[in-house]
């Protein structure tokens, strides 16, 4: 890109959950400042899945001006307190992994550390039991509370949600283009992307282009050739079959991973049918074998024929290259297994807005947005991994593998420091909070061995006051909130 100009010209090529949200997002923000034209193809169709979110994905709506009751009657969407994930550290056991809080941090250190001392002193109350998102969703329950007191993101059908996006980009001032992408034009002179040329000679030039064209990558790998780094020595699965059954009972307020002898499978309830799917390694499970699992296991009618998906779990090296920024499937791919994908489209969409300076877009911009997005991404890679490789299933050759793989040092630094001192630290804004690894590092099995002294201060009946009125406060605030079946039907039929 040239250092003169402003990206007025901004060209979307994708209509996918990525392209509409970055469309909704763009227009909205920048509104006439940027001319904002969208490229997709009906006939290309976009992957079709992609259901489960994190709570961000509540404060991109707000920052969008979406109301909620409207958004969720459009994408059939109900409420996600965290994912449950069963059979991960053995077969039959389970643990969940919530949003938000459990019981209350000191300080100088999170509350673990007092849970860890009270089981030293007797109390023997699950960790969990301290959680209102974590006992609400075992409940089944849901409510909004004062103060955003319960964190929340939702499970929906990003299909409907692209669509519902669509119509508010369009609004404002978004162009659409159906055609397909034939090829890439570039600048002879620069090495930027100059147009995008359709079938049928069509061309759509522009200053900057996002590449919102999924795995095909057309723009930033196929024309720019940004490279791609390959994580499945860390993330071995490379495949996964979804499928849509209806719903045979009311929704639950959480989405649910089972962990099976060569991955995993999902079921993510929405108001008007059920989202399933199995993700797996093609080396440990063929893809009949996994069809089968699947199909022997989802309740309820099929209402679409398995979708087959083949991933190679990474990240596009360069995120923005020249006047191409990656967004979505295009910037790279990592299992839905902690529902980050949707995640990582916002994050980039929020960087670009951000870094949309009054004058020219630098490189150091440019540096800064790869540095930022790598680093999310390698710290979700990180969070994803410790779920494979703390275990202790060796009951199949593919947990065997995954007990035996190696691991990025970031992470083994991270779960060693967690098993000496029970310490958890968050870094350069880092996605997961110290509750979310803290939750899953102790349901994977990882014991600290010690704890933070601050806690060994309290007497006898401060600790037992400390834990007994928490836990109290969660049961109470619990038994109160309405079933969240109930409560998503009367949210969504109110306005
Ligand atoms: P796509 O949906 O593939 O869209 C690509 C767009 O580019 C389409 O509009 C297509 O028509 C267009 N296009 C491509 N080539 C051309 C061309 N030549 N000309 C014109 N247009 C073209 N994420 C979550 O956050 N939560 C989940 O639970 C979750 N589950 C997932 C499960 C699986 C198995 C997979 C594979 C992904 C999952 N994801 C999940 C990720 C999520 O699906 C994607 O991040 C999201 O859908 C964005 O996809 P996309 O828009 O980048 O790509």
């Amino acid at each position: 890109m040239t250092a003169s100009h402003l990206p007025r010209r901004i060209v979307i090529a994708g209509g996918g959950t990525a392209g509409w949200m970055t469309a909704a997002a763009l227009a909205r923000t920048l509104g006439p400042v940027a001319e904002v034209t969208l490229v997709e193809s009906e006939q290309i169709g976009t992957i079709g899945v992609g259901e489960s979110t994190i709570p961000p994905l509540v404060t991109y709506n707000r920052l969008l001006g979406i109301n909620e009751a409207e958004f969720m009657r459009a994408t059939q969407a109900t409420f996600k307190l965290g994912i449950n994930f069963e059979n991960w550290r053995v077969p039959g056991e389970n643990y969940f992994h919530s949003f938000g809080g459990t019981g209350k941090d000191h300080w100088s250190a999170g509350f673990q550390h007092f849970w860890l001392n009270g089981r030293e002193r007797g109390h023997t109350a699950p960790y969990g039991e301290y959680c209102l998102e974590l006992k609400a969703a075992e409940a089944g329950k849901f409510a909004h509370l004062p103060d955003d007191r319960m964190n929340y993101a939702y499970q929906l059908d990003s299909g409907l949600y692209a669509k519902f996006l669509r119509a508010m980009a369009e609004a404002d001032g978004t162009i659409r283009i159906e055609g397909k992408i034939a090829r890439v034009e570039l600048d002879g002179e620069t090495g930027d992307i100059a147009a995008l040329v359709l079938e049928g000679d069509r061309r759509i030039a522009g200053d900057l282009f996002i590449d919102c064209t999924g795995f095909r990558a057309l723009l930033i790998e196929g024309a720019l050739r940004a490279g791609y780094d390959d994580w499945t020595h860390w993330l071995p699965c490379d495949s996964a079959i979804a499928i849509q059954t209806s719903s045979v009972r009311p929704p639950v307020p959480y989405t649910r991973a089972i962990a099976h002898e060569a991955g995993w499978q999902w079921r993510i309830p929405l108001q008007h049918r059920q989202g399933n799917g199995v993700v797996y390694c093609s080396d440990y499970l063929a893809h009949e074998a996994a069809l089968k699992k699947l199909l022997l296991t989802v309740e309820g009618e099929k209402l679409v024929k398995p979708n087959h998906i083949r991933f190679r779990t990474g990240a596009r090296r360069k995120q923005w290259h020249r006047n191409c920024v990656a967004v979505g499937l295009s910037g790279g791919f990592m299992e839905p297994l902690e529902s980050t994908s949707i995640h990582l489209i916002q994050r980039a969409i929020l960087r670009i807005v951000r870094m949309l300076p009054a004058g020219a877009i630098s490189q150091r911009d440019i540096d800064e947005f790869n540095d930022q997005q790598f680093t999310d991404m390698e710290q979700i890679r990180d969070f994803l991994v410790l779920h494979y490789k703390a275990t202790d299933r060796r009951d199949t050759p593919f947990w065997r593998h995954c007990a035996s793989m190696e691991i990025p040092a970031s992470l083994e630094h991270k779960i060693e420091l967690f098993r000496e001192t029970g310490r958890v630290f968050r870094k350069n804004e880092e996605l997961f909070a110290e509750n979310s690894w803290v939750q899953v590092m102790m349901g994977q099995g990882i014991n600290p061995q010690s704890h933070h002294p601050v806690a060994a201060k309290l007497r006898d009946e401060e600790l037992k006051h400390l834990l007994g009125s928490l836990r109290e406060q969660v049961s109470r605030t619990v038994a109160a909130l309405p079933s969240h079946g109930d409560y998503v039907a009367r949210y969504c039929g109110a306005e």
